[in-house]
């Protein structure tokens, strides 16, 4: 994926950031503007490797070539409207876009990372119902610029000597129902021309686009993550509806079958919902279903949403689920609830701030 050398679909003109460019299309600019193809490489290191902010700063370039580019593009200047501080190092960032929509990236520290958690679209159709971001219902997809927005955004909040290690497609929205952009933005994060950074860093978390599933994989070599959440086609109906149209049996089937790499494993995501999906009984369903597959558990402690009756499980439930997949030789990891002091969870910090009581 990082020589590409096709044009890739998903381009955003309507907003003409010249940030949403591969070097293909760079390099057809520099060439209709009568100048050499190194430029491209150049303007781009401005771009992603020095996070210019505009076409004047870039001095190396011939002032012609700078109008030329002017004339059709901007670089847009990503800016936090809040940034909301947790006692644990978390930080939320909601970010504001030219339309005056507005997304959330979510900072999370851990000993050995600095993890940047990303959305793909403002709000999201998928209607989970254990999910802040669920109520906004779907606004529109993000552009590839406004993706890669946040990470400019993270990376101004961070203090010194911090730096961003890994990235997840977890935030607002469903990643793989803006599949073009999707990959656009994959593109240019993991390309030398781009940002450089190594795919093995970028999980890319769906609730269960089956087609789009084995596509991402065959052509991207990031890491995916499935959210199941539910041992039942019954209980994940009710919680994440795509099942309805995927349903467990069909989504698992395709995760058997998918093209993964040596050396990597799909993720299966499972929020701990007390009373709701936290039983011995769910915990050795799981280890049937997942037991087969080279996949890890990742038990998520759930950031309550105010005016839900949903509750997270409590550690010794959580614990004693673990043990349960760890005595069906699965691997499976707790993540502990991060930044619970600034409305963490997906959705969240926004419908505080928009959504009246
Ligand atoms: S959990 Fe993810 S897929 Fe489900 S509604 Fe929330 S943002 Fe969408």
């Amino acid at each position: 994926m990082n020589e590409n050398r096709e044009p890739l679909p998903g381009a955003a003109p309507a907003s003409a950031d010249f940030r949403d460019l591969t070097l293909v299309e760079v390099e057809q600019l520099v060439a209709n503007a009568g100048e050499r193809s190194y430029r491209a490489r150049q303007i781009l290191h401005w771009v992603h490797a020095r996070a210019a902010g505009s076409f004047d700063e870039m001095r190396d370039l011939p002032a012609s070539l700078r109008n030329y580019l002017k004339q059709s593009f901007t670089i847009g200047h990503p800016v936090s409207s809040f940034v909301s501080r947790s006692s644990d190092g978390t930080r939320k960032l909601l970010i504001r876009l030219d339309d005056a929509e507005e997304i959330e990236s979510v900072i999370i520290p851990t000993e050995k990372r600095m993890t940047l958690c990303m959305s793909s679209q403002v709000g999201c159709a998928m209607a989970c119902e254990f999910c802040a971001t669920a109520r906004m219902g779907l606004h529109r997809n993000l552009t590839s610029s406004e993706m890669l927005s946040q990470i400019l955004a993270a990376r101004r909040e961070l203090a010194v000597g911090e730096e961003l290690t890994n990235f997840v497609f977890m935030g607002m929205g469903e990643p793989l129902a803006n599949y073009p952009r999707l990959v656009r933005t994959l593109a240019i994060m993991t390309s030398e021309w781009g940002m450089g950074i190594s795919p093995r860093r970028i999980t890319v978390s769906t609730v269960g686009l089956v087609p789009m599933m084995e596509r991402l994989l065959s052509e991207t070599p990031v890491n995916l993550a499935v959210s199941l959440h539910a041992t039942t086609n019954e209980l994940r109906d009710r919680l994440a509806p795509i099942n309805k149209r995927y349903p467990l049996e069909v989504l698992l089937d395709a995760c058997r079958n998918l093209p993964i790499k040596r050396r990597s494993r799909i993720t299966f995501e499972y929020v701990m919902l007390a009373g709701v999906n936290d039983s011995i009984a769910d915990a050795r369903r799981l280890v049937k279903l997942i037991g087969p597959l080279r996949g890890k558990v990742n038990l998520i402690f759930y950031n309550p949403l105010p005016d839900s009756p949903l509750r997270t499980s409590s550690r010794a439930a959580v614990e004693d689920f673990q043990a349960i997949l760890k005595n069906g030789n699965l691997t499976a990891t707790i993540r502990e609830s991060r930044g619970l002091d600034i409305a963490a969870a997906c959705g969240q910090l926004y419908a505080e701030q928009h959504i009246p009581a």
